[in-house]
């Protein structure tokens, strides 16, 4: 049997880190060198929401800078990997919910990551957008359906935060100070747990998880920046080991905890 390729849910934090050196990047780039070199990437990033779920299919994807005011240095970054427009047809086909959309590239969310895991840019990049319309349930189910790539050496990457709330984000001169509220800390904590349990359906019924301190879904006020972790934990067998790296929350309410399933 071949084996399996890992899969791996990272928190990406600001978009900075692209151009940072930090511990953080040192242990994606660690990451990148452990695990087989993928045939091709698949990444469901925080950062791209339609309509449907859309799979981008462009031989050339374009380096997306979809965030403001942040130095110039950032928005000259090119990560130039090609598409695969083959595997892109074959999911759409195999996947009924799944369609094709020449509309997107490789967003921040995806490339300020991949620019240090695999800097070299020769691995094809495509990205799956989340339906904005569907329930976390949804989120988990599509994954269940991809999770053959993984048979063909395709990375499935999500890109976001487990915890991400902007509002309330303490901003110090050091944006990797390890500041958390306690609130961010007790929800890190709890989604650890409960995918050391695979008790995947708290984790998508993750609105209840938390205690008094998490109402009104603190740790994430919106859920574009969790549902990344659905899909990683829906591709995940039984028997896949479970490994959390920069189990870190940064400026209060930014998780930057990586995990990856698989070996
Ligand atoms: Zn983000």
């Amino acid at each position: 049997m071949n084996k399996l390729m890992p899969a791996l849910f990272v928190g990406h934090g600001s978009p900075l880190i692209a151009i940072e050196k930090n511990e953080f990047v040192d242990e994606w780039k660690k990451i990148a060198a452990s695990i087989p070199k993928p045939k091709a990437i698949l990444c469901i990033s925080a950062h791209w929401e339609t309509h449907g779920s859309a799979v981008n299919n462009n031989e050339k994807p374009k380096t997306i800078h979809d965030f403001g005011g942040f130095p110039r240095a950032l928005y000259e970054i090119e990560y130039a990997a090609e598409g695969d427009t083959k595997l892109a047809s074959e999911i759409a086909k195999d996947i009924e919910e799944i369609m094709l959309s020449s509309e997107w590239g490789i967003d921040h969310g995806a490339w300020t990551v991949l620019m240090h895991m695999y800097p070299e840019a020769d691995i094809p990049v495509l990205q799956l957008s989340i339906n904005h319309d569907k329930p976390a349930q949804y989120h988990y189910d599509l994954a269940k359906k991809l999770s053959y790539l993984r048979e063909q050496g395709v990375l499935i990457l999500g890109s976001g935060n487990i915890v991400h709330n902007l509002q309330l984000v303490k901003w110090t001169d050091d944006n990797y100070a390890e500041l958390s509220y306690l609130w961010a800390n007790e929800f890190n904590e709890q989604v650890k747990n409960l995918i050391q349990e695979n008790n995947h359906q708290a984790l998508i019924d993750y609105k209840k998880i938390g205690n008094d301190e998490t109402e009104n879904i603190k740790p994430i006020p919106t859920p574009e920046h969790y549902i990344p972790l659905l899909y990683i934990l829906g591709v995940k067998n039984e028997n896949d080991a479970i490994s959390f790296y920069n189990d870190k929350i940064v400026m209060g309410s930014l998780s930057m905890i990586c995990i990856k399933i698989g070996e």
